[in-house]
């Protein structure tokens, strides 16, 4: 990756930030203390391979805000994370966190390695070495700094970590909590596999039934028939691909690393992995159009573009030939800060990674809180089942995060802009926090 590119993020999500900082009444010094990341720790670790070669391996975990605790955010296994992506990564949680009302500061980690060239004992080994170094540093624990998943990392990758941190702190009651989407049998939550894309679904399904919005579009009120494109059909892609399936959308595109598949008449999400899974491969799949490169999946015709797998995928470059009438932020920064305004100039609806992605984080919190109470949620009601619980929170959160922030998009004159409104309130939050804890001078 070029250093033009890996000093860009951390400046997108600055300039965002900036540009919302001046709807607020803060005080400068605070606004610039709330923007700078607080802590990054860069490590090198020895792998053994299972062939008993050594490598060393690089891994970072930035904690961005500790203005409440604690710090919160995923570990990415790529190939190309550095610094500069999880300070940025980081930012962006402490403000999601925000909008959704979940006491965590923003955190984010990973290692740079590139998962496929590795066996499952190898990642295990990997993942646990990474948690031993967090933990010898004090960058983990249930009331310090709580890891998730992210891109490249699953529940088996959590469940390793939290076995880990409980080898090395014996006894500690509230070991469980010191990571997020662990599997079930660890403390894991029921619901929180799909929550993410779950959570996508349910913000897009709140913005189509706003009619005015919907009517500004020039769309029609709600899911049912949406043309909707996919890109990335990991744990986000597939699960908001497929509630909205469910709904009545039409997924007319489907993009995965390899290429991208299209058909105007509709796709089946699940026949589509299952081919993939098959095939090694997404495209080839009876009765869809195939397109070699996957981004250009992201310039189909449709009414709802769910970018699902890394960030910086709209660009100004390909944000002119986008042919869709709402952009749903699925994963971190899909959308660079000049394609933002591109597309808000062509009257495009942006729904903000912030908040459209927090299904995860809020699951994750209801988590963190189920570990620290030892019980599982609905267990001392009749009738309501742990994943209702989970499903209703979420449902409760993604609602009232949309309406707080088509209110400050309406109450600050940000006409469609629904990322700098989202920022507004996670700044304002955060000040708010400062000042009623009276630290700040
Ligand atoms: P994942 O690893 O499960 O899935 C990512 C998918 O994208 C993979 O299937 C990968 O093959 C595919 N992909 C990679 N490059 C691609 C390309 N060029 N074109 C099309 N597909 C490509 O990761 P995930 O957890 O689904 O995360 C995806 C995004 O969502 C990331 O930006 C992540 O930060 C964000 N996110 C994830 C969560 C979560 O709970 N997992 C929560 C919030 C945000």
């Amino acid at each position: 990756m070029s250093s033009e590119r890996r000093s860009s993020f951390v400046r997108e999500v600055n300039e965002v930030f900036d540009r919302a900082a001046r709807h607020t009444p803060h005080d400068p010094a605070l606004l610039e203390h709330i923007r700078d990341c607080n802590a990054v720790y860069h490590f090198t670790f020895p792998v053994r391979r299972d062939d008993g070669t050594v490598e060393t391996l690089h891994g970072w975990r930035a904690q961005h805000s500790h203005h409440k605790l604690p710090t919160k955010g995923g570990i990415r296994f790529a190939l190309d994370v550095n610094e500069d992506e999880v300070m940025a990564l980081a930012a962006l949680m402490t403000f999601k966190c925000a909008v959704v009302d979940v006491p965590f500061g923003g955190a984010k980690g990973g290692v740079r390695v590139d998962r496929s060239q590795y066996t499952d004992t190898e990642l295990e080994r990997i993942a646990r070495r990474y948690c031993f170094e967090l933990a010898r540093k004090n960058f983990i624990g249930p009331g310090l700094d709580v890891p998730a998943p992210d891109y490249g990392t699953t529940s088996r990758e959590m469940g390793w970590i939290a076995d880990t941190y409980a080898q090395v702190h014996p006894g500690e009651l509230n070991a469980l909590a010191c990571v997020t989407a662990k599997p079930l049998a660890m403390g894991g939550i029921r619901g929180r596999t799909e929550a993410t894309g779950k959570g996508v679904f349910l913000g897009l399904r709140e913005v189509c039934a706003d009619a005015p919005r919907m009517r500004g579009l020039g769309l029609d009120v709600g899911l049912a028939g949406k043309r909707v494109v996919v890109q990335g059909l990991g744990n986000v892609g597939y699960w908001a691909a497929k509630f909205l399936q469910d709904a009545g959308a039409l997924l007319v595109g489907l993009a995965e690393r390899e290429g991208a598949i299209a058909n105007p008449k509709g796709l089946d999400v699940d026949a589509v992995v299952a081919h993939r899974k098959g095939s090694g491969s997404i495209l080839r799949y009876p009765g869809a159009a195939d397109l070699a490169d996957p981004k250009a999946a992201l310039e189909l015709e449709c009414d709802i573009l769910v970018p699902a797998a890394l960030e910086n995928q709209i660009t100004e470059e390909n944000a002119p030939r986008l042919r869709t009438r709402i952009v749903a932020e699925a994963a971190n920064g899909p959308t660079t800060a000049r394609a933002d305004e591109l597309l808000r100039a062509r009257g495009v609806l942006l729904l903000p990674d912030m908040w459209l992605n927090a299904g995860g984080v809020t699951v994750s919190y209801f988590e963190w809180l189920k570990n620290l109470e030892h019980v599982r949620f609905g267990r001392f009601e009749r009738g309501k089942g742990e994943v209702d619980v989970v499903h209703t929170g979420l449902e409760t959160t993604m609602v009232g995060a949309y309406q707080s922030i088509a209110k400050t998009e309406h109450d600050r004159n940000l006409h469609g802009d629904l990322r700098t409104a989202a920022f507004v309130n996670a700044i304002d939050k955060i000040c708010r926090c400062y000042d009623d804890m009276g630290i700040w001078p």
